[in-house]
């Protein structure tokens, strides 16, 4: 049990599955290969993976060769699931790849040669997928050098390419015409590699529909309740909550200043809740002044946050030191967090939880 005295990261895997499953129903047919990199968004990958396999999942992805090798380990061998990196073969990665059993995503042509050199090196082959750049330039071989591999036998000898992936640079904006550019030039990569499944759509992407989703969706945030288009949406669950205590309630009058320098002053009277929770606890602090809490029943505006404590203004609520404030969850929007933040929901989860305590609710 969890003592009530400090900051409480709590991961709700029954919401996690629940998301899954709206995911694989919007995906329709499409395999749903969730992606736990930086270790599951901070919230546990192998506990994230663990329970996706025991929804059906068996593709997972992830950034870095040793995030690969922590959630081979922790699925164990009775959950063979396949494990791609994005990060592709980098140097002197090979043997451990092979060693964990993990897929790399080939992105650029030297990392193709490498990949055919290692695998004449094994006498046999390696699996691999291949990611093409299809508008984001970020990461991938262009659509030509995917063209010129397709045509050479030798440069794709000995592996064995089983995943083609691009990636989408606006998919949270439906009305962006370089999605339509993208799908187009990613249809045309596609049909070079037929024997390969295909891959383009992140969580945004799944829901721009069906021409985009292909044999394999990839989601990331909308797993962990991030809204496809950054904004809350009511068909998906809060996974992470965080919550703190209430450490001292003090009355701050007109004109009073409020913390660091003097960016806050109360225009009345105002009693400021103290909460024991601050940006070493993954509280972003540009969220002060924008975002909010949740306490007693209602949102409550979030004055300033600090390293080790915030405000909230509490309003005409009652309170009493130690009792829990919402800081994210059911009440408190992941994306409406991200926004006052001047962020995406992606950055808020993946600093949550690294002070304080973590649960996870529901079954691993
Ligand atoms: C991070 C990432 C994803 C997942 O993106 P979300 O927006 O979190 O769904 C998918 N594909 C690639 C290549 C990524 O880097």
């Amino acid at each position: 049990m969890p003592s009530e005295a400090v900051a409480q990261l709590s991961i709700d895997l029954d919401a996690l599955a629940h998301n899954y499953r709206v995911l694989a129903s919007e995906a329709a047919g499409a395999a749903v290969a969730p992606v736990v990199k930086a270790d599951g968004y901070g919230l546990g990958a192998v506990a994230i993976g663990r329970r996706l396999w025991a929804e059906g999942a068996r593709s997972f992805f992830v950034a870095r060769l040793a995030e690969g090798e922590a959630l081979r380990e922790g699925l164990g061998p009775e959950r063979p699931a396949a494990i791609h990196v994005f990060d592709g073969l980098t140097t002197g990665s090979g043997p451990r790849l092979v060693a964990a059993g993990l897929t790399p995503v080939l992105s650029s042509l030297p990392q193709v040669s490498a990949a055919t050199a290692f695998a004449r090196q094994l006498g046999r082959p390696l699996t691999a997928g291949l990611h093409v750049d299809t508008g984001m330039n970020r990461q991938g071989v262009t659509p030509d050098e995917a063209r010129a591999l397709a045509q050479s036998i030798d440069r794709l000898r000995g592996l064995d390419l089983g995943l083609v992936i691009s990636h989408l640079g606006a998919g949270t904006d439906p009305a962006d015409p370089h999605n339509g550019r993208q799908l187009e030039r990613f249809a045309a990569v596609r049909a070079l590699f037929p024997e390969a499944r295909a891959s383009l759509a992140a969580s945004a992407g799944i829901f721009l529909g069906p021409d985009y989703r292909f044999d394999l969706v990839r989601p990331g945030v909308s797993l962990y309740g991030g809204g496809p288009q950054e904004r809350p949406d009511p068909r998906l669950k809060a996974v992470a909550r965080l919550t703190a205590p209430i450490l001292d309630i003090r009355t701050v009058r007109p004109g009073e200043r409020l913390g660091y320098g003097a960016k806050v002053v109360l225009e009345r009277t105002t009693r400021v809740a103290m909460v024991g929770a601050g940006y070493a606890d993954g509280m972003i602090r540009a969220a002060g002044g924008g975002g909010y809490a949740w306490f007693a029943g209602a949102r409550r505006a979030l004055l300033f946050v600090n390293m080790d404590l915030l405000a909230i203004d509490l309003g005409d609520a009652e309170a009493q030191a130690g009792e829990m404030v919402e800081l994210l969850g059911d009440n408190v929007h992941l994306d409406d967090l991200a926004a006052a933040a001047g962020t995406v929901a992606h950055e808020v989860l993946v600093r949550l939880g690294r002070r304080g305590e973590r649960t996870y609710v529901g079954e691993i």
